[in-house]
């Protein structure tokens, strides 16, 4: 099954230059979707993963599915004000200004073992703010999954020395 034909390309979204990468095709064929779950899957099977955690939005539709299939926790991180119980947060910088991810305080037992999932990996900012957040919360990150990786942005560089994973690569 060529899962690559599943994703549509958008030029100049959401500005100009931009090849979006558009997973709603892949989302809306079950089999495709579920093969890219269990693809996902496969490389972390047998291994310990007690929690996929994963912010929003695209990142919660790969997460929660891979949560179930390999039998692990699910923990959402969220911009600010959403999550209703006690949080802690981490702020990253940005190219303009700073953003903000928090989590739950009672998300991880210490030194629980996250990997941690999103759609796209591009420059690796966000993920790298959720590797930086799951450490801070004294849970230990054992690898990145992405369904899609533009490695031309070396994100992976920013994540090292964190094992990264992508079904589908763009160069
Ligand atoms: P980054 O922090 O630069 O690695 O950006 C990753 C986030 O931005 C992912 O969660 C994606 O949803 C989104 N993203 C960045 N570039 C693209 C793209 N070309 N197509 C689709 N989503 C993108």
């Amino acid at each position: 099954m060529d899962l690559r034909k599943k994703i549509r390309n958008i030029p100049d979204f959401p500005k100009p230059g931009i090849m979006f990468r558009d997973i709603t095709p892949l989302l809306a064929c079950p089999d495709s979707f579920r093969e890219a779950i269990k693809q996902i899957a496969d490389q972390y099977r047998g291994r310990k993963i007690d929690a996929i955690a994963a912010a929003e939005a695209r990142g919660f539709i790969f997460a929660a599915p891979l949560a179930l299939e390999l039998n692990a926790s699910f923990v959402p991180v969220r911009k600010p004000g959403k999550l209703p119980f006690d949080t802690q947060a981490f702020h990253y910088e940005l190219e303009y200004g700073v953003d903000t991810l928090e989590i739950h305080t009672d998300a991880f037992q210490e030194g629980e073992q996250v990997l941690l999932v999103d759609d796209l990996l591009a420059t690796g900012g966000t993920m790298n703010a959720c590797v930086k957040l799951i450490e801070q919360a004294g849970a230990e990150v054992v690898g990145c999954a992405f369904a899609i990786e533009l490695s031309f942005l070396n994100g992976r560089e920013i994540l090292a020395p964190h094992e990264c994973f992508s079904l589908l690569t763009y160069d």
